[in-house]
């Protein structure tokens, strides 16, 4: 059963000159809106005890745009000036229900400058934002991405006093609840398989990524072929890169929806801390290509386990999950890369990559139990728990304020 949820998304972007002007003219549009508004609402309110609507407010700035003095409120999108008196009813309504202190004025220098634009006031397509008046995108940093099928319904942008420009998306997205479960499961990256869990299920490298590998080699060997700087070497250059981008893009979906699932499936998830693998000089393609895969499905297995509330338990790396024997708990004095399948002193039959991820499982649940152990990598194990809590702050700071 999806559930609507709301929740606030926060990222850097980077202005273009001409997005920084109108962004700036409108911040000191929604600040001057607010403060006149309410100057006539505390005229009203103390001079005539006579409470001043929404409607009121609107009509009148309707009337102030007419005026010469304050045409230019014409100019920037009217939905952020909507949206201040918006702000400022919520602020009057809260002073009235004596949840509140009197409304105040923004200062010039001690306000956030921020300007909220609804949905009729930005096109969202293709996950890239354009704010009204802007013929342009916004060059966001996404730090991470939105949850997959959110769309923003408010999107507010601030500058901080350090000059750095932020959006935060509000989203209603539908993320269903993940179903209740003491599932856990540990997770061996392999080589022969993408990895393995320790149900002993293998997952394999998606079928269609042998034959663009290939595609790909001869693509950059063509291009190796090319004379420096000729229309050819662009042109093969160009089809190198896109060969390139499909594979990541295929990747990436088959990544997506494996670490759904393992997230979905299990309230907590161990892996290993790979980090050290990228040291291991190996140029090969499929070498490179997996391990961009598993940094890639670690960082996307933080943040599912974030929204949905399941913990990723991170171990060490030097846990020697290959070479202990799960049954006994031995610990064989050497294990190459080559050998599949092994034979325990104590008779256990392991296959590697199965034998493994049981090992990175026990060792993860180990680690969670006591809240250390195994000398799980505790600052990854942190950022889970902290990811989340921004998650709440930020739900927050959804909330319309100003
Ligand atoms: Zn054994």
């Amino acid at each position: 059963m999806a559930q609507q949820v709301k929740r606030a998304f926060k990222y850097r972007f980077y202005p273009t000159d001409e997005q920084a002007a109108e962004l700036s003219r409108t911040f000191g549009c929604v600040r001057l809106v607010y403060n006149k508004a309410l100057e006539e609402r505390t005229r009203a309110w103390y001079g005539e005890q006579r409470r001043v609507s929404y409607v009121q407010s609107s009509a009148a700035l309707t009337e102030w745009k007419k005026t010469e003095e304050l045409a230019f409120l014409a100019e920037v999108s009217s939905v952020p000036l909507q949206q201040a008196l918006r702000h400022l009813q919520t602020a009057f309504g809260n002073f009235f229900a004596r949840r509140a202190k009197y409304p105040r004025f923004k200062s010039r220098k001690k306000s956030r400058l921020s300007a909220e634009y609804t949905r009729s006031a930005f096109k969202w397509r293709d996950g890239k934002l354009t704010l009204a008046k802007m013929t342009e995108p916004l060059d966001i940093r996404w730090s991470r991405p939105l949850p997959g099928g959110a769309e923003p319904t408010t999107a507010t942008v601030s500058r901080d006093s350090a000059g750095r420009w932020f959006v935060s998306l509000l989203c209603e997205d539908g993320i269903a609840p993940a179903p209740a479960t003491t599932n856990a499961v540990g997770i061996d990256a392999g080589l022969t398989s993408l990895v393995t869990l320790s149900t002993g299920e293998k997952i394999t490298n998606p079928k269609h990524e042998r034959r663009d590998r290939a595609r790909l080699t001869r693509a950059q060997r063509a291009l190796s072929r090319k004379e420096k700087g000729s229309a050819n070497r662009e042109k093969a250059r160009r089809k190198a890169a896109r060969t390139h981008a499909r594979i990541t893009d295929r990747r990436r979906d088959f990544l997506h929806k494996l670490t759904t699932r393992l997230v979905r499936e299990n309230q907590t998830v161990v892996i290993e801390d790979l980090a050290v693998r990228n040291m291991v000089k190996n140029h090969s393609l499929a070498r490179a290509i997996s391990d961009a895969s598993w940094t890639e499905l670690r960082s996307m297995l933080e943040y599912k386990c974030a929204w949905y509330g399941r913990e990723l338990v991170v171990i060490d790396r030097f846990f020697p999950s290959s070479k202990l024997c799960g049954a006994c708990g031995t610990v064989a004095a050497k294990m190459p890369l080559h050998v599949r399948e092994w034979t325990c002193d104590c008779g256990a039959v392991h296959d590697r990559d199965v034998n493994a991820a049981r090992n990175i499982l026990a060792a993860g649940l180990a680690a969670s139990a006591c809240g250390d152990g195994v000398r799980p990598q505790r600052e990854s194990s942190r950022t889970g728990r902290s990811s989340m809590k921004q998650e709440t702050q930020r739900a927050t700071a959804g909330i319309p304020r100003l």
